[in-house]
């Protein structure tokens, strides 16, 4: 065992799927916070127990040539970023590494057909929607940024180098607003106080911005002022929201809006295509990406207009009306009302009278579906991290579709999902990564089934 508080020189060997460095000290196994792969530090131990140690970065000795310095000065203690340390190049290897690894250990392929990931040209200002904390600091000053690593303390920044620069202008008006009016700050240790969040989402291809403001309770002071300073200040502010979350939660909106300015939604493109975009609602944060990877669904669907689509998890419609351009129909599934919505807005807007959109667990409403007699040629599944009930996959099956999409933002899920489906018969293709958020740890993929014809079927 390591000494705890002791100094120690730490080789480090691998890099951990939260971005955390693994490295040895005489074979045993360190956790080092801030270092990468390559690079020999000294760290001090933070946590010693018998199989492995924790420890914190107290010197580079020798820096790994993966090792880069950061664009942003923050990095390493803002809770945004895990890897923006490390050569751009070499955060792709690494992602296509681990969905490799997932795929061959939990999906159990041995030789996975993986594309090469799919990185960005530029790999900053990629986002388009940001969710900023608020906090009145031990010295009583207002601070509006990020969460610092592995805590609730708000550090502020001058500029984030993967969000949208507008957002630098919009905190300092909802500051000088906050300051001018004595507005109250939510305090989650007490329960006190009113602004929670401030949210801002931005067109990528239009520019038009949404401004929300997360309060706990029904009244935002002279809020008038706020969208006024706004409206002057912000050249595509299209809408201003207020959004209430009474509740004491992790949950950042709650159900209840109240618009404040505009119509409550910004639109964007994708392609040809225009969609509107709620508060609530989901939408893919990297635009250039989702383009990519939008389009590699519409690739491997390789469908016509004699194909029908269902489209389980599919947010605001976002890839149905992709497919529904080329397919006979499409329906898509989806258990947030308010997305239904503007999926079926999207559908109006952009004249796709082939896409029909249900509300409703995936769960419930496929094996509900395949009861009524329906049937599909293609199925994408697009599920949050957790990845899909075991009776979604098993009545795509009994579907018998001919290709399944899944485009997941969890390797392990997707891996474990994939097996699942190959005792159903269906088979791996073909996959690819997507880089859609460079210099952080989440890894996106999209992968495509058959039916094998051999394989068994339950
Ligand atoms: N395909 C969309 C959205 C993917 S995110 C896009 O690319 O934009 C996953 C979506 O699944 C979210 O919109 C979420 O609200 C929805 N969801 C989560 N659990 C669900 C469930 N059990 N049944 C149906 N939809 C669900």
């Amino acid at each position: 065992m390591l000494k705890k508080d002791e100094i120690y020189e730490i080789q480090v060997v691998d890099m951990g799927h939260k971005g955390e460095a693994i490295g040895k000290v005489d074979g045993f196994t360190v956790f080092v916070d801030g270092a990468v792969k390559g690079d020999i530090v000294k760290g001090r131990i933070t946590l010693s127990k018998k199989s492995y140690a924790t420890a914190e970065l107290v010197e580079i000795v020798t820096p790994s040539q993966d090792r880069v310095t950061p664009k942003c000065k923050l990095s390493g203690i803002c809770g945004g970023c895990q890897i923006m340390h490390m050569d751009y190049n070499k955060q792709l290897e690494m992602k296509q590494d681990q969905i490799k690894q997932n795929l061959s250990r939990i999906g159990k392929i041995e030789s996975p057909n993986l594309l090469p990931i799919i990185g960005m040209e530029n790999p900053y200002n990629y986002r388009n929607k940001a969710q900023f904390p608020l906090e009145v600091d031990s010295k009583g000053n207002l601070q509006i940024g990020f969460y610092k690593k592995f805590s609730h303390d708000v550090i502020p920044f001058d500029t984030c180098h993967i969000q949208d620069p507008i957002n630098d202008k919009i905190l300092n008006i909802v500051k000088q607003y906050i300051r001018k009016n004595d507005i109250t700050i939510y305090d989650e240790k007490t329960n006190s106080g009113n602004i929670k969040r401030i949210v801002t989402k931005v067109g990528f291809k239009t520019g038009e911005v949404m401004v929300v403001v997360v309060t706990k309770s029904k009244i935002l002071p002279k809020n008038d002022q706020l969208v006024s300073m706004l409206k002057k200040e912000i050249p595509g502010l299209k809408t201003v929201v207020q959004n209430i979350n009474p509740k004491q939660t992790n949950v950042i909106l709650g159900e209840k809006n109240f618009v404040l300015f505009g119509n409550g939604t910004i639109t964007d493109k994708l392609h040809d295509l225009v969609f509107e975009i709620s508060p609530n609602s989901f939408y893919q944060v990297n635009p250039v990406q989702t383009d990519v990877l939008y389009s590699k669904a519409l690739e491997f669907a390789d469908i016509d207009n004699t194909k029908t689509v269902v489209d389980v998890y599919c947010g605001i419609g976002t890839i149905s009306l992709f497919l529904a351009q080329k397919a006979k129909k499409v329906i898509g599934v989806e258990v947030l009302e308010q997305s239904i919505e503007d999926a079926k807005r999207n559908a109006k807007i952009n004249k796709l009278n082939n896409a029909e959109f249900l509300c409703g667990k995936a769960e419930e409403v496929l094996p509900k579906l395949y009861e009524d007699g329906v049937r599909a040629d293609v199925v994408v599944v697009d599920p949050p991290r957790k990845g899909c009930e075991e009776i979604v996959l098993k009545t795509i099956a009994e579907m018998n579709v001919e290709k399944i999409i899944y485009v997941s933002c969890n390797p392990s899920t997707l891996a474990r999902d994939i097996e699942i489906l190959s005792h159903h018969g269906y088979k791996m293709e073909k996959g690819q990564g997507v880089d859609m958020f460079p210099h952080s740890m989440h890894v996106e993929a999209i992968i495509l089934m058959t039916r094998s014809g051999s394989g068994e079927k339950k």
